[in-house]
């Protein structure tokens, strides 16, 4: 089954609400990022990410 991305934090999950922000996920989403250490990436700056985890690069 394919993951699906959470509209507000790009977090990867495979339900329709995203687990942290509660904000709904779609199945439409492009690459892919894995988050091991926030503090230092330059990606999860980016993106605002604050967590460690999987994330979509791009939602739709
Ligand atoms: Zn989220």
């Amino acid at each position: 089954m394919k993951e699906r991305a959470c509209k507000e934090c790009n977090r990867l999950t495979k339900l329709d609400l995203c687990v942290v922000c509660k904000a709904p996920t779609s199945p439409n989403w492009i690459g892919y990022v894995s988050i091991i250490d926030p503090e230092r990436s330059e990606v999860s700056k980016r993106l605002n990410i604050s967590a460690k985890g999987k994330y979509a690069l791009r939602v739709r």
